[in-house]
C-alpha cells in the first residue's frame, strides 16, 4: 500500500481487485473482534445457565448463517459451499460438545470456554502441512466471532440490512459479510487487509462490483459518512476528495464507461486489421475462475496458462489428480479454442513454501522453471500427466518456459516422450498429437531460434523476462523500473529474430508477455510479424479495438523506419505521434497506463 500527502492521509493506494470507479459515503462496517472481557468462574447451578447461553449463542448463529445462505444472490451460488462449511464448523464436536463440557467440567462462563475450544482448533491446525487447509483456520474463528456476538448481545449487522447506496469500508470482511451484499444498495468495498486471491476479492469479481483490498489502514481514516473515490482499476482510494478531484473521476468514470461499453460490445468481433489480417487475441490466465472472465471479454483462446498457483498456495505438492481436473476444466471451458499451459515457472520471485528452494543469491538467474523441473523430475512428470491427461478433454498445447538452449529442449522433450508411453501403457487416454511449444523468453534462446524451431510446433515470446535478461534490469527492481524498455532497438530486433526463425520453419509464433497488451505496441507488434497475442484479459477488448484501427502494411513500412531508430525514447515517440488520436481516447478512460499485467 502507498499513501500520499503526507500530514492528512488522502489517497491511499491499496490492491485493485475488481474494476470500475465509484465515488459515495463511507458506510464502517465493524469487524473488530469481540474482547472477552469477562472470563469468571460459576458455582453449580449457574452450569446449566451458561450451556444454555451458549446452545442459544450457537443456534442463532446457525440460523442467521442459514438465512444469509438462503438469500445468497445468484452470482455467488458458487461460493455458497463456504457457508456449509461454516455451518458444519459448529455442528462439529470439537467445537460445540467441546466448548458444553469444558462449561460444565472447569465451571467457566461460555465465552472463556467457547475461547478454550477455538484455541485447542488452532493449536491443532499449527500442526496441519497443507497451507490451504491451515489458513481454514479462518473459518473456525469467522464461527466463534459470530457466537461470541451473540453472546455479548453485540448485533451484527447483516450486509442485506444496508438501506441506502454505499461503499463499504471493513478491516476485513467474511464470506457470510460478502455473501449477504446487496448490489442494489453497496456500490463496493474496501478492506485493510485482503489479497488477489482473497475469498472477498473473488466474490467482488462474481458480482462484478468494484473492490480494492490490503489498504491495511484505511479503517482508521474513514468514518461513517466519508466520501470517498475507488478506483478498482488502479486501486487508489481518495479520502474526502475535493470539487476537482470528483469532477475528475466523474469524467474519468463516464469515458471509461462509455468506452468500456462501446469496446465490450464489439470485443467478440474478431481482431481484423483494416487491410484484412486477423490477429488471434488470447488471455493469459492463473486461475481456473478466469477463463470465464476471458471469455467474456472475447478471448480466442488461452495463450499462457501460468500453472504456479497450485505449487503456492500449499506447503504440500499438489496430486496429479488435482492437477488435471483444474486443467480440464480450462480445456472445458475454452474449448474448441486452444489452451496452453505453461509447466512450472517456479523460482525467481515465485517461491514455494513446499518445494524446499533454497533461498539464492540471483534468483531470477538460478534453479528457475524448465531448469527446476529436470532436477525435480517427478514433480515434473507429476504435472506432465495432469497436463496430458487433460489434452483428451479438449484442445490444449503444452509449452515450457524459460528454454536457454537445444539441449534442454531435448531432455525436456525426453521426459514428455517418457510420460506418454507410461499413460499408454497404462491405458490412459491423451491427444497423442498435443502440441509442444517453448517460451522464447532468454535472449540465448533467440540466438538459436532456428535450431530450436525444428523441435517445436511453436514459440511464445515472454517479453517480461526477454526484457529483463536482455536488458539485465531485475523485473521487480524499483530502482530500475525506469530502464525496463520495451521499445528499447535491441528488444524489438530480437522480436524480429525469433519471427523471422519462426517463419523459416513455418511454425506459429505467438506473444505472452506484458507487451501484448499495450495499444502503443500493437502496431510494431503487428509490423514485426506477430499474428497471435495473449494478455491479461481486462486488456482484449482495447487491444482488439486498437487491431481494428490498424493496417497491417502501413505497420510493416513503418517497423522498417523503426529498426532504423537508436533508441527506446525515440521508437516511443515515433508510435506516440503516429497513434495520437486513438491515445487521446484512451488516455481520457485511464486505461492506458492501467495495465495490470505489468510485471
Ligand atoms: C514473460 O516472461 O513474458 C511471461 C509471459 O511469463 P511470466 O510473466 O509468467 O514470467
Ligand atoms: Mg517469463
Amino acid at each position: 500500500m502507498r499513501s500520499s500527502q503526507n500530514d492528512k492521509v488522502k489517497t491511499l493506494r491499496g490492491i485493485a481487485v475488481s474494476p470500475g470507479i465509484i465515488i459515495g459515503k463511507a458506510r464502517l462496517v465493524d469487524r473488530s473482534r469481540v474482547k472477552i472481557l469477562y472470563q469468571y468462574l460459576v458455582n453449580e447451578q449457574q452450569v446449566s445457565r451458561e450451556v444454555d447461553r451458549f446452545k442459544e449463542a450457537l443456534q442463532g448463529a446457525k440460523e442467521q448463517i442459514a438465512a444469509i445462505k438462503n438469500k445468497i444472490p445468484e452470482p455467488l451460488r458458487k461460493h455458497a459451499f463456504i457457508l456449509e462449511t461454516h455451518l458444519l464448523i459448529m455442528d462439529d464436536s470439537m467445537f460445540s460438545n467441546a466448548t458444553i463440557q469444558t462449561i460444565q467440567s472447569e465451571k467457566i462462563n461460555a465465552e472463556w470456554a467457547l475461547k478454550k475450544s477455538v484455541q485447542n482448533i488452532e493449536k491443532l491446525f499449527t500442526q496441519i502441512e497443507d497451507r490451504y487447509i491451515k489458513e481454514r483456520i479462518v473459518d473456525v474463528q469467522y464461527v466463534a466471532e459470530r457466537i461470541l456476538r451473540n453472546l455479548a448481545g453485540r448485533e451484527q449487522e447483516d450486509l442485506f440490512e444496508i438501506k441506502e447506496r454505499v461503499i463499504i469500508v471493513a478491516h476485513e470482511l467474511s464470506p457470510a459479510d460478502t455473501s449477504s451484499i446487496n448490489i442494489s444498495k453497496v456500490m463496493g468495498f474496501i478492506t485493510d487487509v485482503g489479497g488477489r486471491t482473497s475469498h472477498a476479492a473473488i466474490m467482488a469479481q462474481s458480482l462484478k462490483i468494484p473492490a480494492v483490498v490490503g489498504l491495511e489502514i484505511v479503517t482508521h481514516h474513514v468514518h461513517d459518512g466519508t466520501l470517498l473515490i475507488v478506483d478498482g482499476q488502479t486501486g487508489d482510494v481518495i479520502i474526502d476528495p475535493d470539487d476537482e478531484e470528483i469532477i475528475l473521476y466523474q469524467e474519468k468514470q463516464i469515458q471509461r464507461d462509455k468506452f468500456e461499453s462501446g469496446i465490450i460490445r464489439l470485443s467478440h468481433l474478431p481482431a481484423e486489421t483494416v487491410d484484412s489480417l486477423r490477429v488471434t487475441v488470447e488471455a493469459n490466465i492463473e486461475l481456473v475462475e478466469e477463463v470465464v472472465s476471458a471469455k467474456d471479454n472475447g478471448a480466442e483462446g488461452i495463450g499462457l496458462y501460468r500453472t504456479e498457483y497450485h505449487y503456492l498456495r500449499s506447503s504440500n505438492l499438489p496430486k496429479e489428480d488435482e492437477l488435471f481436473e483444474d486443467y480440464k476444466e480450462v480445456a472445458e471451458i475454452i474449448a474448441p479454442d486452444p489452451v496452453t499451459i505453461r509447466t512450472l515457472d517456479l523460482g525467481g520471485d515465485r517461491i514455494s513454501a513446499g518445494i524446499g528452494l533454497s533461498k539464492e543469491t540471483n534468483p531470477a538467474l538460478g534453479l528457475r522453471a524448465i531448469r527446476f523441473s529436470l532436477r525435480e523430475t517427478d514433480v515434473f512428470k507429476n504435472q506432465l500427466r495432469a497436463i496430458l491427461r487433460a489434452s483428451a478433454f479438449g484442445n490444449v498445447q503444452l509449452m515450457f518456459p524459460m528454454i536457454s538452449g537445444l539441449q534442454e529442449l531435448l531432455d525436456a522433450r525426453a521426459i514428455l516422450e517418457k510420460v506418454m508411453s507410461d499413460l499408454e501403457k497404462e491405458g490412459i487416454d491423451y491427444d497423442r498429437r498435443v502440441r509442444v511449444g517453448v517460451m522464447v523468453e532468454v535472449p540465448s534462446a533467440v540466438t538459436v531460434a532456428d535450431i530450436l524451431a525444428g523441435h517445436v510446433d511453436f514459440f511464445s515470446i515472454g517479453t517480461n523476462d526477454l526484457i529483463q535478461y536482455a536488458l539485465a534490469i531485475d523485473r521487480v527492481n524499483e530502482h530500475v523500473a525506469y530502464m525496463y524498455q520495451p521499445f528499447h532497438p535491441a528488444i524489438l530486433r530480437l522480436i524480429r529474430q525469433v519471427v523471422e526463425a519462426a517463419g523459416k520453419a513455418e511454425i506459429k509464433v505467438a506473444l505472452c508477455g506484458e507487451m501484448a497488451g499495450d495499444p502503443l505496441c500493437a502496431p510494431i507488434l503487428l509490423g514485426l510479424g506477430i499474428k497471435e497475442l495473449s494478455m491479461n484479459p481486462a486488456r482484449i477488448p482495447i487491444i482488439k479495438k486498437v487491431i481494428r484501427t490498424l493496417s497491417v502494411q502501413e505497420c510493416g513500412s513503418d517497423v522498417e523506419k523503426i529498426l532504423q531508430l537508436e533508441t527506446a525514447s525515440r521508437v516511443r515517440e515515433f508510435i506516440s505521434a503516429k497513434m495520437q488520436p486513438l491515445l487521446n481516447e484512451l488516455d481520457q478512460a485511464d486505461l492506458i497506463h492501467s495495465n495490470p499485467d505489468r510485471p
